[in-house]
């Protein structure tokens, strides 16, 4: 069998062995026990190079450019024995099941696609595991992806949004049956709808980062990487934090709350530490002169 190519064709060929193993025993193929497979999967198809090890470590801080300046997620290391085995270790300072899923998932992408080309081991951050787009660092990105059709695969996603209108709650139920959180399950979605959409990650009252659906960015309606400060809009649910609002059922806002000068649905998630996950719904079809003169205004420099 050739051996896969892109990310979609590792994760498709492992989500083909994956069902029709679920199938024969009649168990649910979801959330995908990514331990097991990495495992079972490697030994077979690698058997000079198995993954052995999966764990939880201690570790705070990512070597990255001179200085220690990220806290790791994960890890994928060659055995220090030099037995050509291979481990994967998560932050287990990590409590969320879907984050950690996501890392291990992440960094089975690299045990497949990378290990040749980093045989002293890839080291990833928090950051890393949101690098969706290629500027980014190919190698993340491919990672990123490889974990998401893993994790979600595309049949059974595009089954569980077909004819449902996005929302928290859909996005909470699609979070829980693939084990994976909240911002990986919506970034899963912004990558193949055709709506026009945005995810904003605020803290402490800042655009942490954003991103934003193709159809979107083709409206010239996007975040810049992290280049300046942004605050969260003032009458953005996500700034306003009000405990007495439903910002996850959320807020249709007039023209110029939000970046692109369009009515934009908000639907907010708020976090106890700060944190805000914002989806942004932007509903209607602007002609292309309209999208023309957005881009001058959107270019924000920021995350
Ligand atoms: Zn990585």
């Amino acid at each position: 069998m050739k051996t896969p190519t892109t990310p979609e064709g590792w994760a498709i060929r492992l989500s083909k062995l994956i069902k029709a193993f679920h199938d024969i025993h009649g168990l649910d193929r979801f959330p995908i026990d990514v331990s097991q497979v990495a495992g079972e999967f490697s030994r077979q198809v690698f058997p000079d190079a198995p993954i052995t090890m999966i764990n939880g470590g201690k570790f705070s801080k990512k070597f990255d450019g001179g200085k220690f300046s990220k806290k790791f997620e994960g890890m994928l290391m060659p055995c220090p024995k030099g037995t050509g085995e291979w481990g994967i270790i998560y932050n287990d300072s990590i409590t969320s099941p879907g984050r950690i899923n996501f890392t291990l998932s992440h960094e089975l992408g690299h045990y497949l696609m990378h290990r040749h080309l980093h045989a002293e081991g890839i080291q990833c951050s928090r950051r890393d595991m949101l690098r969706w787009n290629s500027e980014y660092g190919k190698m993340e990105a491919e990672a990123n992806t490889f974990a998401s059709f893993l994790l979600m695969p595309l049949d059974d996603f595009r089954e569980q949004i077909s004819g449902e209108k996005i929302s928290v709650d859909l996005v909470r139920h699609l979070a829980d049956r693939y084990q994976v959180s909240l911002t990986a399950t919506i970034l899963k979605w912004l990558s193949i709808t055709d709506e026009r959409a945005m995810i904003v990650v605020g803290r402490d009252g800042f655009i942490d980062w954003a991103w934003s659906s193709k159809a979107l960015i083709k409206s010239g309606i996007f975040y810049r990487a992290k280049q300046v400060v942004t605050p969260l809009p003032e009458q953005s649910l996500a700034a306003a934090r009000n405990p007495l609002v439903d910002n996850e059922a959320g807020k249709l806002h007039p023209a110029g709350i939000w970046v692109g000068n369009e009515e934009v649905h908000e639907m907010t998630i708020l976090a106890k530490d700060g944190r805000s996950i914002s989806m942004l719904l932007y509903l209607s079809t602007p002609s292309v002169t309209a999208s023309m003169k957005n881009t001058t205004n959107l270019r924000t420099e920021y995350v």
